[in-house]
């Protein structure tokens, strides 16, 4: 078992019974298994709390475990948002507003670098793929995937038979995990010839996330 703190947040891992595998909790809350070491699950949470922490808490996108506490209050449908601030998330807004009409998901599909992606103001890679020094080329996305919620998928260049599917819960923290390979671009461990398969403005979130309720009520 590991735990430390890391910028208010108490971080905590053990070891899984399933082999390859370990638990990880953020402030007390289960985050599930994740697939790794305990180190690599402190990093993976580390990483997300530095995407995090480069926006204001405004209750859009991550639970409130993810917050240090004492920096955020929670808004009447349980949210974090900052102290003294609205609520941003989308139903909150919606039911403020009655403004925010569900429309047909702007899928934007492209193959461009990481670097192009970073020239994009406000996207956000869902799928990407490197090759793996001998062993092929990979490819990393977002899914929403049956028993596991939103999860990051990775082939290991054979999606038939060994996607690895580590849940993460939420699509936002999909993403920034994705977002940590794309800023990793360029360190050997994560691969060469990184491209982007497919992305998304920021600002097409909303109607995803609008879809994705539809769905699952
Ligand atoms: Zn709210």
């Amino acid at each position: 078992m590991k735990v430390e703190m890391y910028k208010g947040r108490k971080l905590k891992t053990v070891k899984g019974k399933e082999r390859g595998y370990v638990r990880h909790f953020i402030n007390g809350v289960d985050l599930g298994r994740h697939q790794g070491n305990e180190e690599s699950a402190l990093t993976y949470m580390r990483n997300t709390i530095n995407v995090i922490d480069e926006d204001d808490i405004n209750g859009d996108r991550w639970a409130p475990e993810w917050y240090a506490p004492g920096t955020f209050e929670e808004c009447e449908a349980g949210h974090a948002k900052k102290i003294g601030g609205e609520c941003r998330h989308f139903t909150c807004e919606a039911s403020a507003s009655r403004e925010v009409e569900p429309e047909t998901l702007p899928v934007v599909e492209s193959t461009l670098t990481a670097d192009e992606l970073h020239a994009i103001p406000r996207a956000r890679a869902t799928r990407l793929s490197y090759d793996w020094s001998r062993f092929g080329r990979y490819s990393v996305w977002v899914a929403e995937v049956p028993f596991f919620g939103w999860s990051v998928v990775s082939d290991y260049g054979k999606p038939g038979t060994e996607s690895v599917v580590t849940s993460l819960r939420t699509r936002e923290g999909c993403i920034a995990a994705l977002a940590g390979y794309v800023r990793n671009y360029g360190d050997p461990r994560w691969g060469h010839n990184l491209t982007i398969n497919e992305w998304e403005e920021v600002s097409t979130l909303l109607d995803a996330r609008i879809r994705f309720e539809h769905k699952i009520h």
